[in-house]
């Protein structure tokens, strides 16, 4: 057989493996969730939290959109690979710092590179260039052209029981401040909504052929979160958007002989990975369901292979 050219879990074209992570998310501070990124408003303004109506009741509740969510995890997660000098050097994703941008390959973006690639339909090569030259972070948020390996629902306001519910909201007024002459700008209050802490929000993130470093990496963004060192929202700064992950479960598919078998999370054929040996809670229509104690031995074991990771993806 010919030497994989990039490990398998780089193309999307077959399904190997899901992961799904549910839970809820309980505020523990106001939570500030809008439209757009307001930290510092100028203008005498009301900023409202982000609604969405509840069809059969026709009751807007207040959610958090799972491009927010999406956006805390990548920079969290960028934070943990850079702090570890993970290489390829991670990038932000953004519009002008993403490695489609941003790398150059044979005088050209990676991105024009890729296209040229796809155009003359050579997608080995064009997956085996993004592969060699695209950050980690790339490959598993996804970057220009390139699809996201990891959709997060949007999360919705629940009950203990897990239905839909309204939640309350305050309202925190204060004063804007001209950014050019530093003085209080005139008739300046704004009025921020906010949720009040102790709500409850569905949680559910959905993930395809992730190896289990790249798993690893998430379980560390999910120790930072409950640590309170990574916040969602807006008004960070100011002790806004600290949330705890409650009653989280993780459940893995196996489609393909090189994902696994119930006892096993193999590497997907990543010569950088490790398999894990699972003990799970439950197994159930085809998922491998993992909650409580079990879910913690695999959370540690995971972050072990990612620590593992990144120890040997800095001295490349
Ligand atoms: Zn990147």
């Amino acid at each position: 057989m010919a030497e994989q050219a990039y490990p398998p879990w780089i193309s999307h074209s077959t399904l190997l493996r899901q992961v799904r992570i549910t839970g809820r998310l309980r505020t523990l501070e106001p939570l500030r969730v809008g439209m757009g990124k307001v930290d510092t408003p100028d203008v005498t303004t009301d900023l409202p939290v982000i609604r969405v109506k509840e069809l059969r009741s026709g009751i807007e509740v207040p959610y958090i959109p799972g491009s927010s969510l999406k956006g805390v995890f990548r920079s969290a997660a960028e934070s943990i690979a850079k702090s570890e000098g993970v290489k390829p050097d991670p990038c932000s994703g953004l519009s002008k710092n993403n490695c489609m941008a941003a790398r150059r390959v044979e005088g050209q973006t990676l991105e024009d590179f890729v296209k040229t690639l796809l155009k003359k339909n050579a997608i080995r090569d064009a997956l085996k260039s993004f592969a060699d030259n695209a950050c980690l972070l790339c490959k598993v948020f996804g970057a220009p052209t390139y699809r996201s390996k990891i959709v997060f629902e949007d999360a919705y306001p629940v009950d203990e029981g897990g239905k839909l519910t309204s939640v309350p909201t305050g309202i925190k007024v204060g004063i804007a401040i001209d950014r050019t002459t530093g003085a209080v700008a005139t008739g300046a209050f704004y009025r921020v909504e906010y949720v009040e802490p102790g709500a409850l929000f569905s949680f559910s993130l959905n993930s395809t052929n992730l190896p289990n470093y790249a798993l690893g990496l998430l379980a560390e963004v999910f120790t930072l979160l409950d640590d309170g060192l990574i916040r969602v929202g807006g008004f960070k700064s100011r002790g806004f958007g600290r949330v705890r992950a409650d009653d989280v479960s993780l459940m893995v598919r196996h489609y393909s002989p090189i994902s696994g078998e119930a006892d096993r999370l193999d590497t997907l054929g990543d010569p950088g990975d490790r398999s894990v040996s699972l003990t799970p809670s439950d197994v159930r229509d085809g998922w491998i369901i993992f909650r409580g104690p079990e879910l913690e031995a695999l959370l540690k074991e995971l972050r072990r292979v990612w620590k593992d990771y990144a120890a040997s993806a800095s001295k490349r």
